[in-house]
């Protein structure tokens, strides 16, 4: 993708400029991220041939030390070498549950190495084979324009009602601030729960919740599983003066969602629904709830990663199905249902891959995997304690959801 069809896509997608761009697959970096960009050893080339083997025996010589985890959007050439494949959350409460793997190679990216940081013993390193696999969505919200919004609710006369509820794809400072303001964190299998939390604590018909930082979700959860309008929700963008709202805009509403969003899902249009019922008649259209409110509405399904996948188990042989949420999943499902007769296609005709995730490559894990089984701990993902405390109080807020 050029620069300017870059900027391009940006201008389609109403993005502002962030501070944190979306790096692009396999290039350029950012240097104004936290993170690292650059891989302080020396990682083997992608053409060598002998990299499958060298992962195989690398991984073997570490034993039950080491315990490799594989998000559901990750390359196949890394997947083959998961022991657990699933979203951030399940991926990270696995590893809790494996005290014996001292090392936690996190297939995944940047926050998502994070959680299983917070979540694991003191015992266990998390390691994220490039430092810069991060999340575009995690850094549309950064610790100090929370802390700032905060401020504005707090002038505004508004902040002792509102119960922060954060995504999953946060960073752990975000979580952290969740924590610490009395909120819970969510994932898009139990937002609509959160949510009900959120709202049944503080006084009944003044508690509003600042859901970070992705607006579909949280508009998605408040208008489609729980009834509100889209009058209820306001867009606080983080770029703005004030977010871009007045006090009375923010004492109105029920809802104040976060400018933020996820760049893979966020491409799927109403135009993408449209054009594959016609090109695939029949089809059962089925969409992440991280997708637009508009596509969501023109969906016949909508669910998270785990629910798409159970959905396609249970479907009958013979069905048709457009997917849209990661390329890498859409096609492994379709390859593993085929045989079952079930026709899955892609919802839209541009690829779609999270860039950032691809950026774990097989290199990268031979490298990680080698250096460890020489015994050299390298990309370790560690939160501190403090951000680790209030970052944990959130996430078993959630965990006691009913
Ligand atoms: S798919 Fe979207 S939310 Fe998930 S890691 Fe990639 S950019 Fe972040």
């Amino acid at each position: 993708m050029t620069t300017a069809q870059t900027q391009d896509l940006t201008r389609d997608l109403d993005v502002q400029p962030t501070p944190l761009a979306l790096l692009l697959l396999g290039r350029e970096a950012d240097t104004r991220s936290e993170r690292g960009v650059d891989c302080p050893g020396d990682l083997p080339s992608p053409s060598d041939p002998d990299l499958v083997e060298r992962a195989r025996a690398a991984k073997e010589k570490l034993g039950d030390k080491v315990f490799v985890l594989g998000h559901h959007y990750q390359r196949d050439e890394v997947i083959q070498f998961a022991d657990v494949t699933g979203d951030s959350f399940k991926l990270a409460r696995d590893a809790a549950a494996r005290p014996e793997a001292e090392y936690i190679v996190f297939c995944g990216v940047h926050f998502m190495a994070e959680s299983a940081d917070i979540l694991t013993s003191d015992a266990q390193q998390v390691v994220l084979p490039d430092l810069a696999a991060g999340c575009s969505m995690a850094d549309m919200a950064t610790a100090e324009q929370v802390a700032e919004c905060w401020d504005v609710l707090t002038e505004a006369g508004v902040a002792d009602h509102v119960v922060p509820v954060s995504y999953m794809n946060s960073s752990a400072d975000i979580k952290a601030f969740t924590g610490k303001h009395g909120g819970t964190i969510c994932t898009s299998s139990n937002a609509e729960r959160a949510l009900e939390w959120a709202f049944e604590q503080g006084e009944p018909n003044s508690t509003k919740v600042l859901f970070l930082p992705d607006q579909h979700l949280g508009r998605n959860t408040a208008v489609r599983d729980m009834g509100m309008s889209l009058d209820d929700c306001v867009l606080y963008n983080p770029h703005k003066p004030n977010g871009g709202l007045t006090a009375e805009q923010l004492r109105d509403a029920k809802m104040i969602l976060w400018r933020g969003h996820c760049s893979v899902h966020g491409r799927f249009s109403l135009d993408s629904v449209n054009d594959v019922r016609e090109r695939v008649p029949g089809v059962n259209v089925l969409v992440h709830p991280e997708c637009k409110h508009e596509v969501v509405e023109a969906a016949d399904y909508v669910g998270s990663t785990e629910y798409i996948i159970k959905a396609l188990e249970a479907a009958p042989a013979g069905s048709k199905w457009a997917i849209g949420t990661e390329l890498n999943l859409v096609r492994r499902l379709a390859n593993r249902f085929a045989p079952e007769g079930k026709e899955i296609v892609f919802l839209d005709k541009t690829v779609c891959f999270c860039s950032t995730m691809n950026r774990i490559d097989l290199p990268h894990l031979v490298w990680t995997l080698e250096s460890l089984a020489e015994g050299k701990l390298v990309n370790q993902i560690s939160v501190d304690r403090e951000t680790e405390k209030f970052a944990k109080l959130a996430l078993e807020r959630m965990l006691a959801l009913p």
